[in-house]
Formats: structure tokens, C-alpha cells, sequence
């Protein structure tokens, strides 16, 4: 796949409760791989909040199961995983598509039943794209983020335009 289709996500929502879950549900989706960071929860935060609790609801109510897909150190995302009941992949070294692979083989799923979703392009969309599940961008969940992330979005605001999405 080349560079610039990998960047491009298959859809995007501005958040995740936007996210029409029953008409992915009804195609065969029954897996939801999700991003923490700005994806179901604030940026950096080390407990899930009542959104991050009403998102991966969104999903068990249609019968989905859901796994965290994150590229932070294991404590604090297992720690989160833990407390939202679901499982967790660690160090997914997103955009590579080893972390998403773990997630299908830990959640014993298909591509094909999978869907993943996250906020940012460098990270979640290409290693969505590269590992071939249905990738969905959510805008960031917060408005505050560290400088690194800032500069990521001025970068992904180019891509963005050029990719008209
Ligand atoms: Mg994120």
C-alpha cells in the first residue's frame, strides 16, 4: 500500500459515540480495536472517564468486544483496560501493524470482523491501514495536548487537505 492511501482513513466521525456501531455490527463486525489518548479518553489521563466508559458501551450493547490498542508503557494502559473490563494490547508501536496483529490473535478475531479507531494520522490510521481492518479517525477528544502532538496535527492538517477528508 502505498504511503499516502495508508494515511487515509476509511472513515471519520468527530467522535466516537457518533460512530454508527448497529450498521457495522450488521455487516459482520463483532471486534472493536480502540486507541485510548484522545480516542476514548483524555490525552495522557491514567483512569477511563465516563466517556471512555460510554464508548466501549456503544460497542458491548451490539454484542462487540472490545480491546485497547496503545502504544503507551503496559501499566497505564493495562491499568485502564483493566478498569473498562476490556483487553489490552501495549507497546503497539503504531503506525507499524504489529500491535493491531497482537489484538486480532489475543482477541481471536478476523480483519474482517474488526474495525479500529483513532484520533491520530501518523499513528492509529496508517497502522490501521497497513494491518488491513476497516479504520475509522475520530477528531481528538481533547483540545489540550502536549507540543509533540501539536506539531503531529499541523502535519496532519496538510495531509488532510491534500487527502480531502
Ligand atoms: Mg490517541
Amino acid at each position: 500500500m502505498n504511503i499516502f492511501k495508508a494515511m487515509k482513513p476509511d472513515a471519520v466521525y468527530k467522535k466516537v459515540t457518533d460512530i454508527p456501531f448497529e450498521q457495522y455490527a450488521s455487516k459482520g463486525v463483532n471486534c472493536v480495536l480502540f486507541d485510548f489518548d484522545n480516542t476514548i479518553g483524555p490525552d495522557h489521563a491514567t483512569e477511563p472517564n465516563e466517556y471512555s466508559f460510554e464508548c466501549i458501551k456503544k460497542a458491548s450493547d451490539l454484542g462487540m468486544e472490545s480491546c485497547l490498542v496503545s502504544n503507551a508503557k503496559s501499566g497505564r494502559s493495562s491499568g485502564i483496560a483493566g478498569k473498562l473490563g476490556i483487553k489490552c494490547v501495549t507497546y503497539a508501536h503504531k503506525p507499524r501493524p504489529d500491535g493491531i496483529n497482537r489484538a486480532l490473535e489475543l482477541m481471536g478475531r478476523t480483519k474482517e470482523e474488526t474495525i479500529f479507531i483513532g484520533d491520530q494520522i501518523f499513528t492509529d490510521v496508517m497502522a490501521g491501514r497497513f494491518a488491513g481492518v476497516h479504520t475509522i479517525m475520530v477528531e481528538p477528544y481533547a483540545k489540550k495536548e502536549v507540543w509533540y502532538i501539536v506539531l503531529k496535527r499541523f502535519f496532519e492538517k496538510i495531509v488532510r487537505l491534500f487527502g480531502r477528508f
